[in-house]
């Protein structure tokens, strides 16, 4: 057949535009991106390099496969609970469809009873004191970081500051980087506050911050290093101290805690927690939405309603305000069932064996390869609970199953180490387990497509099992 022939029978784009596959992909993509997806396949077909037939089924596959978002779904295999990696927290059912509710127009700062202006998000403030009775008011913000700046710069800048911006009296064992080079003493004073670095970096007393104080000092500051432990000889000034301290200079003393506890956990037994801090008496504790606390992405600020009201009434607040996609799953996530983050955090070691093996059996089935079942600890990640092993159980792959595990759908991400791809079901919700084997099928399988004539599955190891 004549070029001139093939080009005649390429389908025209109002017909390709009345396929069903159109119609669906208008739920999902612009007309500008549909009407550019025919016009590239029409234009394959032209040059010769598909056939004029393939087009339709061209543009229907290329149609279902866009996706609006670049963000891809992952199974999370690594037994690291709060991976920042991966999103950190994975909501709750309760705070998903939270945020679905809340995506359109919602009351967020209006009565509707009276038709006024009312106080935004006073659902999830509400819920957040309900949780945690230590609390006289609470504020969120946009997260942890945001929370850290509005507090210094509301207690250690502001009018009447003719000398400058007053200090924040802080120990320099406590002066963290939290992650990626982002580091809060520098957070601080790009806020336009002043540290007072006092004690040293193992060993800090009350003495240290006593000779510090002084007209300069704004507040004290604890903040919780969470994500590294040091061990030896080293000494601390507790919160309790520290409020005596306050108490003496009439200062507001401000706790960051980081992970977000409301309560202790025997799990955790070294993780502070949000209510301790508040009944050792900080004015203002500080903690992140999205780490132990297994919500959205926020900063969550509780204390005594006066230091509170201060940072409430403060300009930057503005700036960092919360979001209402945010606030509703900050409510959700207190008032609904236990969120995925607890639930991973707590899971019994002898139910992850269980799945594990399960998961091998399965597996062993479909690819006829065995593979071990190994103790694994999992972590809480998040620069949470450093060193605290989380006992548990993984499925031990070789190295190269990773890469095509994380090439899958959903993508599946492992752990790496010492030359073998660990999976751990730890934070992967139970009722993904039948889409996790899937996925472990579908990386492994391909050494079934690589076996030999004699039926021998080659290629990515595992032990060989007998055919049924
Ligand atoms: C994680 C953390 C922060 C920052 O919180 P984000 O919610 O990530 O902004 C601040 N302080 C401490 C101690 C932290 O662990």
């Amino acid at each position: 057949m004549g070029i001139e022939d093939q080009r005649r029978r390429i389908p025209r784009t109002d017909h390709l535009l009345s396929l069903s596959a159109v119609t669906e992909a208008r739920t999902r993509l612009d007309e500008a991106e549909i009407r550019a997806v025919i016009a590239a396949q029409q234009e394959l077909a032209r040059s010769g390099a598909i056939a004029a037939e393939q087009v339709e089924p061209a543009v229907e596959r290329e149609l279902r496969g866009r996706r609006t978002l670049s963000l891809r779904p992952v199974l999370n295999a690594t037994g690291v609970v709060v991976h920042t990696n991966l999103g950190r927290a994975p909501l709750s059912a309760a705070a998903r469809e939270a945020i679905g509710e809340a995506a359109g127009y919602v009351d967020v700062e209006m009565d509707l009873g009276s038709g006024k202006r009312s106080s935004r998000g006073a659902g999830a403030r509400e819920a957040l004191l309900r949780a945690c009775p230590d609390a006289e008011d609470a504020l969120i913000v946009n997260n942890g970081a945001a929370a850290l700046l509005l507090a210094v710069t509301a207690f250690c800048t502001g009018p009447g500051d003719a000398a400058g911006p007053r200090e924040a009296v802080v120990s320099r064992g406590e002066l963290v980087e939290i992650g990626a080079g982002f580091r809060l003493p520098e957070l601080m004073t790009a806020a336009g506050a002043r540290l007072r670095e006092v004690g040293t970096t193992n060993r800090t007393h009350a003495d240290d911050y006593a000779e510090a104080i002084g007209d300069a000092t704004g507040c004290l500051l604890k903040i919780h290093p969470s994500n590294f432990r040091v061990h030896g000889f080293t000494a601390e000034v507790g919160i309790a101290a520290l409020r005596r301290l306050a108490d003496e200079h009439g200062l507001p003393l401000v706790a960051d805690l980081g992970s977000g506890l409301l309560h202790p956990d025997p799990a955790l037994p070294d993780e502070p927690d949000i209510s301790s801090a508040l009944r050792a008496g900080a004015d203002v504790v500080i903690a992140s939405g999205d780490k132990l606390f297994g919500g959205p992405q926020a900063g969550l600020l509780l204390g005594r309603r006066e230091a509170i009201r201060r940072l409430a009434r403060h300009p930057l607040a503005r700036a960092v305000r919360s979001d209402k996609l945010a606030l509703a799953a900050v409510e959700a996530t207190l008032r609904g069932p236990e969120p995925p983050v607890s639930v991973a955090l707590h899971a019994d070691p002898a139910r992850l064996r269980e799945r594990t093996e399960r998961l091998a059996d399965r597996l062993a089935e479909a690819v006829h390869r065995r593979f071990a079942v190994v103790p694994h600890d999992g972590r809480v990640g998040g620069g949470g609970a450093p060193g605290v092993p989380l006992a548990g159980w993984a499925l031990e792959l070789p190295e190269a199953a990773a890469e095509r595990l994380r090439a899958g759908t959903p993508a599946v991400v492992a752990r790496v180490r010492q030359d073998r791809c660990l999976v751990d079901p730890r934070c992967v919700p139970e009722s993904d387990d039948d889409a996790l084997l899937a996925c472990l099928v579908e990386a492994l399988g391909g050494a079934e497509r690589e076996a030999g004539p004699d039926g021998a599955p080659s290629g990515i190891g595992g032990a060989p099992v007998g055919r049924r």
